[in-house]
């Protein structure tokens, strides 16, 4: 079974050289975990600040987690975000495919390549999974690591189902370097001997990710830090091929709590769950960023990032080796920042199926409302239950209109309210000026504060003591109408 080394030799010679490369490479579960948002936006970021290129590559080994459609899933998600790749499944590149099922042939040549340099070996005794997974048997005594060459040919002539494994030494131990961790040594003693190719012939992806790293040139590899024990395994496979060990970024996790991880098994959003429950994706971005990153010298005190401002400020030296907690208060803070600060057509915008949620009423402008919200709301998931009464006047207690501040109670408030109404029916054009002019010149006329009249009245069109706008915009927005018929039904629950 000889090597044709000619193949080896072109795949290297394939290799980009000389740039800052990263990669996302996320396994297709459907959907975007915020820790694996945090891996993509800094994997991101280094390439960009660097003027590197960024790869996106599909770690789709596990044939058991497959979900239908995640891999749209994925591209929908990096494009939303702006997060754009240069290489990848859909845009190509030099190195692909940038599939892993896709290089299914590739990883066993270089599994072979292991055998022969003695780093790896033909297994063929029968394990069960939990005995692979957990590492945890004698490897001493694994009779498969001592078999000659022979009788390897023999068992695969013979069909016998095999894995490689990856031949740990026995004795001495690994360091490995990570940019936030330092140097991390370990006894090679406690190391297993991990497979490498599995019984369907597929790579592990502790080996796939060696295999992938190096024929696609990255120079920086950003993962989380649950890879750090594997990390010693991983340079000595890069040492068995006599490769470069890439820069390793491993970022610890993002906390539910202090003790807790963040998980959707667990009820944690991912970030669609983030954006469905009315989140701005540039607030997501900006706050994750921050989980575990934080900016140095005179932009140290800085929260608001544009994700341009983040390609300049980014430095891998600002990432935190201790666990970030994710807190929900923060991201509201985040995302009331980023809609006070959008454009009012922009806001408009989002904000319209959210408005049209409740007001269903094509005569109410959605524009009109939103531009009512954008300063009184933290997510848009908020608004349709702050203007559901655009559409139907809620059946509200006659003791809203008693506010002592205003100076108002149900007998004043009957009084402003017959005062209003022949006004307000009489006044020439319905505009928020001329409705304005109308109730200050009124309030004026009767010797009542400003108040005192705009609490009745505010209370009569929206039903409700909490509302975004004032008196003057409701009438607006509701129309003349609309306006009148709600005040002659304040009139009616005043005169009980
Ligand atoms: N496919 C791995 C994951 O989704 C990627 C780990 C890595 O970036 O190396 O966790």
């Amino acid at each position: 079974m000889a090597l044709d080394m000619n193949f080896f030799e072109e795949m290297e010679a394939r290799i980009p050289k000389g740039k800052v490369r990263t990669r996302f490479a996320p396994s297709p579960t459907g959907y975007m975990h915020v820790g694996n948002l945090r891996t993509a936006l800094y994997t991101w970021l280094i390439a960009r600040h660097a003027g590197g290129t960024f790869i996106l590559r599909i770690e789709d080994t596990d044939q058991g987690r497959l979900v239908e459609g995640a891999v749209d899933v994925i591209y929908k998600t990096m494009a939303e975000c702006g997060l754009d790749h240069d290489e990848g499944p859909d845009v190509g590149g030099p190195v692909g495919p940038y599939i892993q099922t896709e290089r299914r042939g590739l990883y066993g040549k270089y599994a072979q390549l292991l055998v022969e340099k003695g780093a790896a070996y033909y297994c063929f005794c029968e394990k069960s999974e939990s005995e692979e997974d957990s590492g945890d048997f004698n490897r001493e005594d694994d009779p498969c690591r001592s078999l000659s060459a022979e009788e390897v040919a023999a068992n695969l002539a013979a069909g016998k189902p095999y894995v490689i494994r990856q031949r740990i030494p026995h004795e001495g131990t690994t360091t490995f370097h990570d940019v936030s961790f330092g140097d991390i040594t370990v006894e090679n003693t406690t190391l297993d001997d991990q497979v490498l190719i599995k019984r369907d012939g597929l790579p592990t992806y502790n080996f796939a990710n060696v295999v992938d790293d190096h024929l696609m040139g990255i120079t920086h590899v950003v993962r989380g830090s649950e890879y750090l024990s594997s990390a010693p395994k991983y340079n000595l496979l890069y040492q068995a091929f006599g490769w470069e060990i890439p820069t390793y970024v491993h970022c610890s996790p993002v906390m539910r709590d202090q003790h807790n991880k963040m998980s959707k098994r667990h009820g944690d959003p991912s970030y669609e769950d983030l954006i469905a429950k009315g989140y701005l994706t540039n607030a997501v971005l900006n706050y994750v960023a921050l989980l575990g990153w934080s900016p140095k010298g005179e932009l140290a005190e800085k929260e608001f990032f544009t994700l341009s401002e983040l390609v300049d400020a980014f430095d891998i030296a600002g990432i935190s080796k201790s666990p970030a907690i994710f807190d929900i208060a923060k991201l509201d803070y985040f995302n009331a920042n980023y809609l006070r600060a959008m454009e009012p057509e922009a806001f408009a915008k989002v904000a319209e199926p959210y408005i049209r949620e409740s007001v269903k009423n094509p005569a109410i402008d959605a524009a009109a409302v939103a531009a009512l919200l954008q300063a009184r709301c933290e997510k848009l998931t908020e608004i349709p239950e702050k203007v559901d009464f655009f559409d139907t006047l809620p059946d509200y207690d006659v003791s809203f209109f008693t506010n002592k501040k205003s100076k108002t109670n149900s007998e004043v408030a009957l009084d402003m309210l017959k005062a209003v109404t022949p006004m307000l029916e009489l006044l020439p054009e319905w505009t928020a000026e001329s409705i304005h002019g109308s109730l200050i010149g009124l309030a004026e006329g009767l010797g009542v504060k400003n108040a005192t009249l705009m609490w009745p009245v505010r209370i009569a069109v929206a039903g409700k003591l909490v509302t975004p706008g004032g008196a003057v915009e409701l009438c607006h927005i509701l129309g003349r109408d609309e306006t009148l018929r709600r005040l002659h039904l304040g009139i009616e629950k005043l005169q009980g």
